[in-house]
């Protein structure tokens, strides 16, 4: 007898941890042969080639054709006992017109169809989505270091150095939606530095630190869009080094 399986299921941790851990539970469900992960099934699983199993990774955000093509999949009717799993890699980048057209899919799936949600924050699921879902949190302490970012930047306005900075970005692949957290950061950091150069009259720091304030203010403004985080950073990174000050 097959355990229950919830229809749709929401997998919270950094993104190399959800995709070892999805392969790991589609194995011990449709391998039953204990090989330590060697058998076809096992293998095929590994190289996303298993015929019940269907992973959607958007290119950038989903659109209603990739959610189309989910809905599709599941019009084939499946044998008894049969289980067929579509995993929604980047589950964050669904947009409310894709969520609601699969929430009757979500909610009540066709017989054998399971989903799988992955996620790195949970916060940034729509709650439509996560409402639906058994949400499990695989790594909690999964955060991001803004420090990073911010004290190169800062450190760096008089010196600019766009190769490192480059190197920053590509070394620690900073989430587009965690944009809005490191400006938060960067500005505290900023109205902190301005506060202790206004205590030590040092009035040529304080209008500099002035203008990069307005400047990054005016930045946040204009988040990133999927897939731009690089060009975003790179370009505000710029606009501060060319402050005349
Ligand atoms: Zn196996």
């Amino acid at each position: 007898m097959a355990n229950y399986i919830h229809p749709a299921q929401l997998w919270v941790a950094s993104r190399d941890k959800l995709v070892a851990e999805v392969k790991n539970y589609l194995q011990s469900i449709f391998c039953n042969k204990n090989c330590g992960n060697t058998c076809t099934i096992c293998k095929q699983i590994e190289n996303n080639q298993h015929h019940s199993v269907y992973w959607a990774q958007p290119e950038n955000q989903y659109t209603v054709e990739d959610t189309q093509v989910i809905i599709k999949k599941m019009s084939l009717q499946l044998n008894v006992d049969e289980k067929f799993f579509i995993i929604l890699d980047k589950a964050d980048y669904l947009t409310p017109l894709c969520a609601n057209s699969l929430l009757k899919s979500l909610e009540e799936p066709p017989a054998g169809y399971h989903f799988i949600l992955l996620a790195q924050k949970k916060d940034l699921i729509l709650p439509t989505i996560s409402s639906r879902c058994l949400i499990k949190i695989l790594e909690d302490n999964f955060n991001i270091d803004e420090n990073i970012l911010t004290n190169f930047i800062l450190e760096n306005i008089d010196n600019f150095n766009a190769s490192k900075l480059i190197k920053i970005l590509d070394d620690n692949k900073f989430h587009e939606r965690d944009c809005q957290e490191i400006i938060d950061v960067l500005i505290l950091k900023l109205k902190q530095k301005y506060k202790s150069e206004l205590a030590n009259n040092n009035f040529d720091s304080v209008q500099k630190n002035l203008n990069l304030l307005q400047k990054v203010t005016n930045l946040s403004r204009k988040l990133p869009m999927p897939g731009s985080n690089k060009l975003f950073w790179k370009n505000l990174y710029l606009t501060l080094c060319s402050s005349k000050h």
